[in-house]
């Protein structure tokens, strides 16, 4: 059975009621029906897979947000078999691509250490960083030994502290935009530890190969809140935009108000990102620090565009089409075309700030040509183009992570997942290891429905 697609909504036969129909409020209704409790998932965008969400160019699907997985992403691993989806390895055969200051190197490896690159540098930095991860509770950042040392300096400041070559702060400039779409000097040291140790470490996260990198699910992530989607069927309701959440203390309920109308239930598990709680009118409102998390823990924004060719011309030169790129338009390649057959799909991380305010044309025109000069002339004839700009969504706009900044995670991170009254919180951000991930998503999903399921046995005795 298809999601329901109702215009008025009016629904008081309800257990939980959850809100976001992404990875965590999926799982968590999945979770929870199985137990045989009444589930209603009410979603504000038309459709469903939150940040992960599929567009098709040449004929390929491809992931305009949220594309891998790793080995060790055993709980979407298992969501994934569980609704029969598969995964497909990254391609990774040959060399890659750096062009920083002007010049372009051939490497292979996690990172390029060569060239232009001071790799003493880098490696004396990434030390240092890696010794702080390690000090880093993943589970409660805020109350690491050092928290507010270390939330007090941005990432780009620690950088300036231990003078960091030009080279090393422009692959630690890379690794902020694709992690939490901002500059070193946006983003709290505290938070980008916190990320790191909870990715499995920056080695982890930098990795194809046994790495974060390592497969995609084929056929594209957002098929797998599809088909879980189809399995709840009248349970997710889609263009449902929640504006108010009141809670009702004597009569035991919260009362959810949206755009198509009302629905209460004993229980909220509500899976927006920390910043999007802001839209919502809580009554009663949330304690200070949940209010101060809403406002502080704004997202970042990261933009994908996918061009394709008849062929992935680059594999004949032994290239990968993997490349980093110290700016432009552009800032990483990966190819992810179906096979040596074709077509070649390059999928390329565009800076927002160089890329979103363009019209759709000078987007392409603009990535196009940033292209020819890494590959060559032939990549000036593609035959389809594909983007997607997370920072100006219309609706729930920003990711893939929040970036926030120096405070906000001593200040406000312990109201990440504190109940406010019969309303939890699942979500990406809410997760110890795997935050930002959609594996981390999906443990968030079944710790939230595990709560609220032992609250209702307590309730009702079931
Ligand atoms: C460009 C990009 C690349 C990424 N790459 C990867 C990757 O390769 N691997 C990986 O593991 N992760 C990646 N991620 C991160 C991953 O997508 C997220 O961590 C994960 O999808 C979050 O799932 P979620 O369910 O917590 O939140 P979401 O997917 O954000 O779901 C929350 C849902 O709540 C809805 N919502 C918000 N407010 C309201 C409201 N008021 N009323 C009703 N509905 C509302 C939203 O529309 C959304 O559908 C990427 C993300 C992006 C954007």
């Amino acid at each position: 059975m298809a999601t329901a697609s109702i215009t008025h909504l009016d629904r008081d036969d309800l257990d939980v009621i959850i809100i976001g129909a992404g990875f965590a409020g999926l799982t968590a209704a999945t979770r929870l029906s199985e137990q045989g409790r009444s589930v209603l998932v009410l979603e504000g965008r038309d459709h469903v897979g939150g940040r992960s969400y599929s567009g098709e160019v040449a004929g390929v699907t491809v992931d305009l947000g949220a594309t891998w997985v790793a080995e060790r992403h055993e709980a979407v691993l298992d969501l994934a078999r569980s609704v029969g989806c598969t995964t497909t390895p990254q391609y990774h055969h040959g060399d890659n691509l750096l062009t920083m200051h002007g010049e372009r190197v051939v490497w292979s490896g996690a990172m390029p250490l060569s060239g232009p690159v001071d790799a003493e540098d880098v490696a004396r930095v990434l030390e240092e960083f890696s010794t702080l991860v390690e000090t880093i509770d993943v589970d409660a950042a805020w109350d690491s030994p050092r928290a507010r040392e270390l939330d007090a300096i941005s990432f780009g400041a620690w950088l300036d502290t231990l003078e960091a070559g030009v080279s090393t702060r422009a692959l630690m400039a890379v690794v902020a935009r694709v992690q939490w779409g901002c500059s070193p000097g946006d983003v709290s040291l505290l938070h980008a530890l916190r990320y790191v140790r909870a990715g499995g470490g920056l080695e982890h996260m930098l990795a194809v190969e046994g790495g974060q990198q390592q497969d995609r699910i084929a056929g594209g992530s957002q098929q797998i809140a599809t088909r879980l989607a189809e399995r709840l069927g009248e349970r997710v309701v889609l263009g449902a935009v929640v504006e108010a959440i009141v809670q009702d203390e004597e009569r035991g309920t919260v009362t959810v108000r949206t755009s198509l109308g009302d629905a209460t239930a004993p229980y909220v598990i509500s899976t927006t990102a920390p910043a999007h709680r802001i839209d919502i009118d809580f009554q009663p409102d949330l304690p200070p620090q949940g209010q101060g998390l809403a406002r502080t823990w704004t997202m970042g924004s990261l933009s994908k565009a996918f061009v394709a060719y008849d062929r992935p011309f680059w594999r004949k030169d032994g290239l990968s089409g993997e490349s980093i790129i110290d700016g432009g338009t552009f800032f990483i390649t990966f190819d992810v075309s179906p096979s040596d057959d074709g077509p070649g799909v390059l999928m390329t991380f565009c800076d927002d700030r160089l890329y979103d305010a363009f019209t759709p044309e000078d987007r392409r025109d603009r990535v196009v040509r940033q292209l020819v000069e890494l590959y060559g002339a032939q990549a000036a004839q593609p035959v389809d183009y594909v983007d997607h700009c997370w920072g100006t969504d219309s609706f729930a706009p920003g990711g893939p992570n929040p970036s926030i900044a120096p405070f906000a995670m001593t200040s406000y991170g312990p109201a990440l997942a504190e109940p406010h009254g019969r309303i939890h919180w699942a979500g990406s951000e809410t997760a110890g290891a795997w935050a930002g991930t959609l594996n981390g998503a999906v443990l968030t999903g079944r710790r939230a429905a595990d709560a609220i399921s032992e609250l209702l046995g307590a309730t009702t005795g079931v």
